[in-house]
Order: structure tokens, then C-alpha cells, then sequence
């Protein structure tokens, strides 16, 4: 196997665009290599790329690690950060590696489906920022061009007030999320909800969002409706790690205790 080691994005762009597989801090791709799911005769290793490391605002770079989010980053990415994997992991592991992966179960995607992120993609002749709706179109399928790398991902400026992550698996630390949830709270009561690993892609619950945004108070009753109505909106399958029927229980339960945190 051969092993580039760029320093800047345009070297990086040239090995990609060459046909080099991208390695950032290879927590996911080095068990795809390990288990002989992926057999790459050339690897170009991100992490000497300065432009992807940097963190701007509300740019973060896809080099980015969790560690990094874990110190810095707005609420709930921070916290979806402390739970992915254990300190090595947080290490090594990038948010760029994260969206490239698109996992359902990425603990950064609800995230970035609750506040509007775009991905910022570049290729050696061009740019382009797609929506995260845009961008994850199925298990693990996403909308990147073979020749680009995502360089970024960006925020929008302004972030709502109240935010909250949880995660539900089975047990509580070092484990992939059976249910992932981001809830947002903004001062005038706008409410997202985003969830992931109960559909292909994160996914976003808009009739819960819709109801729950329009009441200032909410009563126990809106929020069991919210709650309902989180259940209903989820798309999950019966895997190894749990039923359909649980899964969309404790989407609709994990999801109302978060808002209930940003209502606190
Ligand atoms: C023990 C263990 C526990 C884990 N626990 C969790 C967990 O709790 N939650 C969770 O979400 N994930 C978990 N993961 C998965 C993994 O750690 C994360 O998805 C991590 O963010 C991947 O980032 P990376 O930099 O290591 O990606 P890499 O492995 O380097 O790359 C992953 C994929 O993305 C591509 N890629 C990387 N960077 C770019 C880029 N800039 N542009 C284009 N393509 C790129 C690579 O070619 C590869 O296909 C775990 C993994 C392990 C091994």
C-alpha cells in the first residue's frame, strides 16, 4: 500500500483526484481495512493538511477532532462528542470521518441535521456547500463527488439558545447509538429535532417540531403529543442491536426528555 503524507490541500486534492483513499485520524477506515472491507492501494493521510485542522467560527474543518469538539464545540456537538467511542478514539477520530462515513448511527449527524449544517466539499476545480439533506442520501451513500474531499463544515452563524444531545444503546459508555437525538430550543420557542440510526440517513421529526414550536408553555399533553409524534416520524429497521418497535419507542421518549432539558 502506498502512503501519501501531504502538507497542503492542493497536494492533498491532486492524490485524491489520482484515486488515493483519504485517511484522517482512521478509526473507521482502518477497521474497514482490518476486517478486508476495503482494500486501497493508495492512501493519502489528511492530517498534516493545515486547512483542514483549522477551526474558524462557525467553519469547523473536517480534520477537527472530537477531542477538539469536546472542548470547544457548541453544546450539543460537545456533548455527542464525549460519547463517541473513549479517549483514543476522541483522539484520533475527525468530524470529517464522521460525515464521510455517514453511518446512521454517527453520533455528529443529528447535530448537524438540527441546526442546518451544509458540508463543504472541494475538489481540484471546484467548490460547492450542499445542505446535510443534500449531502447523506443513504446507509453509509453520500452525495461527494469521488475527487472531492470535504474540507468543512459550516454552522450557521447564530446557533439556538438551548441545545441537548442523548444517545441510547445498550450500555453507557464505548457504544454505537441504537437511538441518536439532537433537540434545540430557540428564545422565540422554534424547536428542532433531529435524530439518527432510525432511518438510512439523520432525519429530521418537522410535525413535532412544527406542534411543539407553536406552544410557549408546554403542557404534559403537548408534550406526550410531541413526544407521539416523534414515534410516528421515524423510519427504523430491526437490526442486531434492536427492534423496530423499540427503536421508534425510544426515539419518541429520548426526544422529549431532551426538550424537556432545553425547557429547564
Ligand atoms: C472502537 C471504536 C468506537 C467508535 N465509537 C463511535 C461512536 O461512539 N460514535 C460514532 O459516531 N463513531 C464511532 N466510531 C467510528 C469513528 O470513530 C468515527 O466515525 C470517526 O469520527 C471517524 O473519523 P476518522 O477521522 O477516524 O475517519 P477515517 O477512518 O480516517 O475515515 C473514515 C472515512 O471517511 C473518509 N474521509 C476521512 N476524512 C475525509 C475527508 N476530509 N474528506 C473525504 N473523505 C474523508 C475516509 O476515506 C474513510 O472512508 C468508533 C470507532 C471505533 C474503532
Amino acid at each position: 500500500m502506498e502512503v501519501h503524507h501531504p502538507t497542503s490541500l492542493p497536494d492533498a486534492l491532486r492524490a485524491v483526484a489520482a484515486g488515493a483513499t483519504p485517511l484522517a485520524g482512521g478509526t473507521d477506515l482502518m477497521v474497514e481495512i482490518n476486517f478486508g472491507h476495503a482494500l486501497p492501494d493508495h492512501v493519502v493521510g489528511l492530517r498534516r493538511v493545515e486547512e483542514l485542522n483549522s477551526w474558524e467560527d462557525s467553519r469547523i474543518g473536517a480534520g477537527v477532532t472530537w477531542r477538539r469538539i469536546d472542548e470547544k464545540g457548541p453544546t450539543a456537538l460537545a456533548e455527542a462528542a464525549r460519547t463517541v467511542g473513549s479517549p483514543q478514539i476522541r483522539n484520533a477520530g475527525t468530524i470529517g470521518g464522521n460525515v464521510a462515513t455517514a453511518s446512521p448511527a454517527g453520533d455528529g449527524l443529528p447535530f448537524l441535521a438540527a441546526v442546518d449544517a451544509s458540508i463543504e466539499l472541494v475538489s481540484p476545480t471546484s467548490t460547492r456547500h450542499l445542505l446535510w439533506s443534500d449531502f447523506f442520501v443513504g446507509v453509509k451513500q453520500t452525495a461527494k463527488a469521488p475527487d472531492e474531499l470535504i474540507v468543512a463544515i459550516q454552522l450557521p452563524e447564530r446557533l439556538p439558545s438551548r441545545q441537548a444531545f442523548g444517545k441510547v444503546g445498550s450500555r453507557n459508555a464505548m457504544v454505537i447509538a441504537t437511538v441518536g437525538c439532537v433537540v434545540t430550543r430557540d428564545d422565540d420557542g422554534k424547536t428542532t429535532v433531529a435524530l439518527g440510526s432510525v432511518a438510512p440517513t439523520p432525519i429530521r421529526a418537522f410535525r413535532a417540531e412544527e406542534m411543539i414550536s407553536a406552544e410557549t408553555s408546554p403542557s404534559e399533553s403537548a408534550l406526550f403529543e410531541f413526544q407521539r409524534l416523534v414515534s410516528e416520524d421515524v423510519r427504523p429497521i430491526t437490526d442486531h442491536r434492536s427492534t423496530e418497535e423499540y427503536r421508534r419507542h425510544a426515539a419518541g421518549v429520548l426526544a422529549r426528555r431532551l426538550l424537556e432539558r432545553c425547557l429547564r
